[in-house]
């Protein structure tokens, strides 16, 4: 009746890219690297779903070898994990995330991470949490070089 999915994402922080999480463009000096708009954020919660249901992951979805999938927004993709999540019979209950990051302060942007999510799994904004650490400077977030994100999904069946 219920199914847990779990995703993890990293990408590469760089000069020159603009720093999108949770589909929130925000000012940074450095941006995330990627083939997409290197949402980890969103990769990560894409992937808990797709773990949840049993449909492999992104990576096999959205190949980095497709076109299609360059410089998306990675709402785009999320939204399509949310259709072949609902064409299996499934619902979101609920999703825990957590962004690893040692820049910029994100609290103040989370809110509107949440309605981005909300909006594009077509679900509420109560269903979805987003927390945000540091690692106390240890590390490759820590030193910057790059920002995780974590996810945890529930989805449960429709016909039950
Ligand atoms: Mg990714």
């Amino acid at each position: 009746m219920f199914r847990i999915g779990n995703g993890y994402d990293v990408h590469r922080l760089k000069e020159g890219r603009r720093l999108i999480l949770g589909g929130v463009d925000i000012p940074h000096p450095l941006g995330l690297d990627g083939h997409s708009d290197a949402d980890v954020l969103l990769h990560a919660l894409a992937d808990a779903i797709l773990g949840a249901c049993g449909a492999r992951d992104i990576g096999a979805h959205f190949p980095d070898t497709d076109p299609r999938w360059k410089d998306v927004s990675s709402l785009l993709i999320l939204k399509e994990v949310g259709k072949i999540s609902s064409g299996r019979g499934y619902s979101i209950a609920n999703a825990d995330t957590i962004i690893v990051a040692e820049k910029p302060k994100l609290a103040s942007h989370l809110p509107a991470m949440k309605m981005n999510i909300a909006a594009a799994l077509d679900i509420a904004a109560a269903q979805i949490n987003i927390k945000a650490t540091t690692t106390e400077k240890l590390g490759f977030a820590g030193r910057e070089e790059g920002i995780a994100a974590y996810a945890v999904v529930l989805l449960s069946e429709n016909n039950h």
